[in-house]
């Protein structure tokens, strides 16, 4: 398999992806803004919008690292939860508080409980992670858990939502994590994920080139201390498959419905499907 531009061997890869990750852990976050300007924000609040969960979404996120698409989700379903509980109080403007947090009690209300678990593979990421949880108080319906795209540790038909950031082209066996993600969706249950892909604007794609390979390494160096790992995501993103074959993938581990979206000047894609 390759790692990046090199050639290695599939145990070699998961090692190698695994020091990357444990290397820039701490300084991901402002990497990320500052390598992407701020516009993985944006993506990312794009992918929450698509997904639009109801109440009582059980999303799994693998490769989830820091914690970015979790934090949105509970931010999203937090929201939502406090319009309708407006709406709901407003077409009951006759009943008591009592009478109102007694029916939400039964369970009539929109009060069923969210949950997102957040897996990945590398300890520290989930350790910055959990630092910025307890900074930003989240608490409730939150889990971290440590486990392998490809081996995932849940059972079949557990989640109504699966969702991978900029995680998937470091898995060694994409099509293995597919069928992860297949087996622990419940039928009906929606794969996202958000992904660098290709770019098809050659005036954008060459502006691209120079940025990724000339100027993230050196940002990598100067921030991070660290050139080799930046440039090792730089070549991850070249190697990830372009989205028409990435959407066949998609396909082969059994999803119906898949479609995809370039983002941003076609710079990265978001992709999903539905399980049957
Ligand atoms: N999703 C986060 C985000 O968008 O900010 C983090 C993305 S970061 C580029 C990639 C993450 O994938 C890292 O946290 C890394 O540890 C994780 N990862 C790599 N290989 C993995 C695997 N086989 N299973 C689970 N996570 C993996």
């Amino acid at each position: 398999t390759h790692f990046g531009f090199e050639t290695v061997s599939e145990e070699e890869k998961g090692d190698k992806v695994y020091q990357v990750f444990e290397s820039v852990a701490k300084k991901y976050d402002v990497m990320n803004d500052s390598m992407s300007l701020g516009i993985h924000r944006i993506w990312k609040d794009l992918l929450l919008e698509k997904m639009h969960p109801f109440p009582g979404t059980k999303l799994l996120d693998v490769a989830g690292g820091t914690g970015d698409i979790a934090f949105r989700f509970i931010n999203y379903v937090k929201a939502q939860n406090q319009r309708q509980r407006q709406r709901e109080v407003k077409s009951r403007q006759n009943l008591s508080w009592d009478e109102i947090s007694k029916w939400y009690q039964n369970g009539q209300g929109p009060s069923e409980e969210s949950h997102v678990v957040v897996c990945d593979i590398n300890k520290e990421m989930l350790k910055v992670g959990k630092q910025k949880a307890k900074t930003l108080g989240h608490k409730k319906g939150l889990a971290w858990v440590v486990g392998d795209a490809e081996e995932l540790p849940f059972d079949d038909d557990k989640f109504d939502i699966y969702t991978i950031a900029f995680g998937i082209r470091n898995v060694t066996h994409i099509d293995r994590a597919l069928q992860e993600a297949y087996r622990v969706l419940k039928p009906g249950g929606r794969f996202l994920c958000l992904e660098f892909s290709q770019v098809n604007n050659p005036l954008i794609s060459r502006l691209y080139d120079l940025y990724s390979f000339q100027v993230i390494p050196v940002m990598g160096e100067v921030i991070a201390g660290d050139w080799k790992s930046y440039q090792y995501l730089v070549e991850s993103i070249r190697r990830f498959p372009p989205q028409e074959e990435f959407k066949e993938m998609i396909e082969d581990a059994g999803f119906q419905k898949v479609t995809y979206e370039s983002l941003t000047t076609e710079l990265r894609s978001s992709g999903g499907g539905r399980r049957q």
